[in-house]
């Protein structure tokens, strides 16, 4: 029996993704709060609804990609929200990234209704949601991992279940820490190399070959060479990921210092107001701090 899908969140990632469903030929429903996000769904066939309740009312899972872990529990639990309408036996999939302790708390609002969660937040960018390549982490029961599988093969090509609800969330809280942290490694050794007067370009080409290898590397290595900050993944919301990285390790009294570190590079570049480029940018705020930015040695 084919499903009826539902997805809440149209956005650069939720857009894409929700297309790629409808692409595969899956009855979709879907709600935006801004009526032209909906408009590219509703030409490709999607049936647009005036609030999450209401598509939760028709779909047997519904999908949601917003931005924050406040935003995920207003669609979910908030006033026309999804757990106003969602039939029993229906599966609620967030592919956000958020709080991996809100996200068991939403799950076990869900089940005192009979629903299932996944979380299933992913890496690979606007790329990777357009071209159906995303990595999917998950976290919930396996058996409603199984029944979605199918349609998280539409989207990604990596699908991982990881364990239990929040099991997710964790997965892409690591991967973020190990992005930014790359981000910060590049950003220095491209910094290092200018300032030595050697052809920043020709390091990259040679690290590449090599244990410094990454995809970090080669893209965001890439835009700080170009100088072209245009995301990508906006700083923004990577500020928000190692936010949420900062207060799980606050909780299992965890020291992670280069996440910190991360963290405070994000927030001098959304301070700046540089909050909407991509998170390579923060190779200005670390070219900023050394010897009048432009690579020449003070006397
Ligand atoms: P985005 O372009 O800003 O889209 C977010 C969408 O969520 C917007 O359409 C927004 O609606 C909607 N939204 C936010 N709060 C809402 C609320 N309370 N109620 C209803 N709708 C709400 O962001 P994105 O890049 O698609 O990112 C979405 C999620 O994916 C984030 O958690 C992000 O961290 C994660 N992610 C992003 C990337 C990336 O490369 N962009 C990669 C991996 C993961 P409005 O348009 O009306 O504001």
């Amino acid at each position: 029996m084919t499903e009826t899908l539902g997805f809440i969140g149209l956005g650069i990632m939720g857009r894409p993704m929700a297309l790629n469903l409808r692409r595969a030929g899956h009855p979709l429903v879907v709600h935006a709060r801004r009526p032209e996000s909906m408009r590219p769904l509703a030409d490709a066939g999607a049936t647009t609804c005036a609030s999450p309740a209401e598509v939760a009312r028709q779909a047997d899972i519904v999908f949601t990609m917003v931005s924050d872990t406040p935003d995920v529990e207003a669609v979910i639990l908030g006033e026309r929200g999804v757990i106003e309408g969602v039939r029993p036996g229906s599966v609620v999939v967030d592919m956000s990234t958020i709080s991996a302790a809100a996200t068991r708390h939403l799950a076990e609002c869900l089940r005192a209704q009979d629903v299932e969660m996944l979380d299933a937040p992913v890496s690979g960018g606007e790329v990777g949601a357009v071209e159906g390549t995303l990595s999917i982490m998950v976290g919930g029961a396996l058996e409603a991992f199984r029944r979605v599988l199918p349609l998280f093969e539409c989207m990604g090509k990596n699908i991982v279940h990881i364990g239990a609800n929040g099991a997710g969330q964790v997965c892409k809280s690591c991967n973020q820490v190990v992005v930014g942290t790359t981000i910060a490694g590049v950003a220095e050794a491209m910094l290092l190399a200018e300032a030595s007067g050697v052809d920043a370009a020709r390091v990259r080409d040679a690290l590449l070959g090599g244990f410094a290898n990454s995809r970090v590397l080669d893209v965001h290595g890439h835009r700080m060479l170009q100088g072209d900050f245009q995301p990508g993944f906006k700083a923004r919301l990577h500020q928000k990921d190692m936010r949420i990285v900062a207060e799980a390790a606050r909780e299992l009294g965890l020291c992670l210092p280069s996440s910190a570190m991360i963290s405070q590079y994000l927030d001098a570049l959304v301070s700046q107001g540089d909050g909407e480029l991509d998170s390579a940018a923060i190779y200005q705020v670390l070219k900023g701090l050394s010897a009048h930015g432009d690579g020449q040695a003070s006397s």
